[in-house]
């Protein structure tokens, strides 16, 4: 359930209706805009008699809302919502913001090579993994802590925010000193108590799309972000794989550019396309870095490396970083073309 208030109703009459819905056992979590606020409720509505909320002072309206994702629709938030990182603003009607940097973190002076040209090259914010999800145990799976101290190490070097995968919620707090931004990736999307745990620290979030999960599931996940009042929700399309046996597609997954208007239209928070992931092939990063966001997303996450024939980790998608200045120079003309034709 949403609760309106009307425009004019008093903090007494608003903690009036807050309290009644907390007797319940209930949580809220409320929305104050410039004109009135909003009250959403977190868990099972129909603990709250909806009549008796309705005839409460101050009250405009109070909306039944079934959806599992009610908190980050648009039908509770509708304007688009922007996450800060450093001086960095993502979403809404900002320019494409560009995620850069390697796989994985190898060494301090890998990470320092490749973060001095993608900065050079235009990105905002430098990427690395130090906790690497694998497939197999006999792949390379990260330096851990000493490859996050390389990577808050080179951010202040060259003044640089990051953002760098969490795989599981023991490393919440270590892994949120070195780093601005906390990536839960595809393989934890289904894992609530690293959301949660994740969410806790009041750090923005990029939160990647299982490459089996339906949007619905997608965003039914990130609302466990907001029930634990974090609004600083990234989202990204990082490829799905597709149903059905005998079908074989000509990339590692499948972009689902689909996904990016779809669910810039239910939820008000940012959407990044990730067409290193989403394709796994270098060839077709800079097209579906084009058509990200050319779809509406409003930004591109982009795996980089000077040498990747050496990298320990997704050489086979890593762009040179001439080809990232290629990329952003292109993106940035297809948002200031499209953005010109909308505002025409
Ligand atoms: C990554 O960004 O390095 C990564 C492992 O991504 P994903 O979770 O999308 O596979
Ligand atoms: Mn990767």
């Amino acid at each position: 359930m949403s609760i309106v208030m009307k425009p004019k109703a008093t903090k007494a009459e608003v903690d009036e209706v807050i309290q009644k819905v907390k007797s319940t056992g209930l949580k809220v979590d409320v929305s104050s805009g410039e004109y009135q606020t909003v009250i959403g409720i977190i868990g099972d509505e129909k603990k709250v008699d909806f009549d008796q909320i309705k005839a409460m002072s101050g009250v405009s309206d109070a909306i039944r809302i079934q959806s599992a994702y009610r908190l980050v629709s648009r039908g509770y938030i509708p304007k688009d919502v922007k996450v800060k990182v450093g001086t960095v603003s993502i979403g809404g009607d900002e320019p494409p913001v560009y995620i850069s940097g390697p796989c994985s973190i190898e060494s301090y002076e890998q990470l320092y090579r490749i973060a001095k040209e993608v900065k050079e090259a235009g990105a905002h914010i430098l990427r690395g993994g130090a906790f690497k999800p694998r497939t197999s145990v006999h792949s390379f799976q990260g330096l851990g802590i000493e490859g996050l101290k390389h990577l808050k190490a080179v951010s202040k070097d060259l003044d640089m925010p990051t953002i760098t995968e969490i795989r599981s919620e023991m490393d919440v707090d270590t892994v949120a000193k070195y780093t601005d931004v906390l990536q839960i990736g595809a393989r934890n999307m289904f894992n609530q108590d690293l959301i949660e745990a994740a969410a806790k620290t009041g750090m923005p979030i990029f939160f990647k799309r299982g490459f089996g999960a339906q949007i619905d599931e997608y965003l039914s996940f990130a609302e466990r972000i907001v029930a634990k009042n974090n609004r600083k929700i990234i989202l990204c399309e990082r490829g799905i794989l597709p149903l059905g046996g005998s079908f074989k597609p000509a990339t590692r997954y499948t972009l689902d550019l689909n996904a990016i208007p779809a669910i810039r239209k239910e939820t008000p928070f940012p959407i990044f396309g990730d067409p290193s992931h989403g394709t796994g092939r270098r060839d077709l990063v800079l097209p579906m870095a084009r058509a990200s966001i050319a779809a509406g997303a409003h930004g591109v996450m982009v795996e980089v490396h000077d040498r990747p024939q050496e990298a320990l980790s997704d050489g086979p998608q890593a762009v040179l970083p001439d080809e990232l200045r290629q990329i952003i120079k292109v993106c940035d003309k297809i948002y200031e073309t499209i953005n010109q034709s909308e505002s025409a």
